[in-house]
């Protein structure tokens, strides 16, 4: 598993559950998504009635699944949790929407990945509140009106753009979710150490949060493996000496990089010459799915400059020569 990836299994869930802040003013960062995000709810509170479909789009990790439960808990209105994965039948998401109470918010984590059927179905159930469901099979099937009660749907997705365009108009608002800055991670790694009962210095939560590649989750995760270092062979106190050497044998380096980022940079430069090779090819050399490495792996290599997205493929930039301590070849792409 790797330590610095955005993903999170189920263990790892319950350890972020601990750490997830509850409402808007305690959530870090994300200043515009925060501003917009409360004119939506306030003026549906002030309105008396379910606040508009919001959409959260961003890479992993930065905190679409906590600002869904913040919009539940600002709203008073309980939460329900699906997936669109999970979705894969259109009689799979009538029962879902069918069961919802009045005001309650639906979080649909994924919803890019939901099958075509359900998300036609979605359109007709987020604009006007009822679903056809169809009974029978062929020439004798007929379509039974359902009136549903009034919800808040919550989408989230790692790419907006994959949401085809009628889906995405019906939300009235998309929050994008960006990178956080060091500054904001250390903001989260002091209320996480606290949380933790975790003794963090500022040099510490410094070294950690620049190496958190602008995500929370993955801050999250280091404070917990610096602290295990601390308490097994430190003083317990989790100080910049502990946090590099913590840091060291988990394999993550000063940018934040992983074995699986320094794969990827490795073969584009040594194996490719810099490129432009296409992303399958990029995965298959490095034993990845080319959706992990293009969701998970390149959005933060991208924005660091250390990969370059072209029409005809992955190149390597000057920068990522540099960071691999490489000499480009004179005609290397960047
Ligand atoms: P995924 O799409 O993989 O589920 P996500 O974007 O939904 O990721 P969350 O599960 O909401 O991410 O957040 C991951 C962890 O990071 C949680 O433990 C959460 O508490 C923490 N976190 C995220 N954003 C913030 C924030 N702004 N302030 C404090 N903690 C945060």
């Amino acid at each position: 598993e790797r330590i610095v990836t955005t993903g999170a299994d189920e263990q790892e869930r319950a350890a972020e559950s601990a750490l997830r802040p509850h409402g808007l003013t305690e959530f870090v960062g994300q200043k515009v998504v925060r501003e917009q995000l409360s004119l939506v709810l306030d003026a549906a509170r002030a309105r008396g009635a379910p606040a508009d479909h919001v959409l959260f789009s961003g890479p992993p990790g930065l905190g679409k699944t906590t600002l869904a439960m913040i919009v539940a808990s600002e709203m008073g209105a309980p939460l329900r949790q699906s997936s669109g994965p999970a979705i894969q039948h259109a009689g799979d998401l009538a029962a879902v929407l069918s069961s919802l109470d009045e005001g309650e918010v639906l979080f649909l984590d994924e919803i890019h990945r939901m099958a075509r059927p359900a998300e036609e179905m979605l359109y007709m159930a987020m604009e006007d509140f009822r679903v056809d469901v169809v009974v029978g099979k062929g020439p004798g099937a007929t379509a039974i009106p359902l009136q549903l009660p009034r919800f808040t749907l919550v989408g989230a997705t790692t790419r907006a753009g994959l949401l085809p365009a009628p889906l995405r108009d019906r939300f009235g608002f998309t929050g994008y979710l960006d990178f956080y800055t060091p500054e904001e991670l250390v903001l989260v790694l002091r209320r996480s150490a606290q949380l933790l009962g975790v003794q963090l210095t500022a040099e510490g939560a410094a070294e950690i949060g620049g190496r958190s590649r602008g995500t929370p989750r993955i801050a999250n995760r280091l404070l917990r493996r610096v602290r295990d270092w601390a308490q097994v062979r430190g003083s317990g106190i989790v100080d910049r000496r502990a946090a590099r050497a913590a840091l060291e044998v988990y394999e993550v380096d000063e940018l934040g990089l992983d074995r699986l980022d320094r794969a990827v940079l490795e073969a584009l430069c040594r194996r490719f010459g810099g490129g432009p090779v296409g992303l399958s090819t990029l995965a298959v050399v490095v034993g990845e799915e080319a959706e992990t490495v293009e969701t998970v792996a390149e959005p933060f290599l991208v924005r660091e400059g250390l990969l370059g997205r072209t029409p005809r493929g992955r190149v390597a930039l000057p920068q990522t020569w540099a960071h691999l301590g490489l000499t480009p070849p004179r005609d290397a792409p960047g």
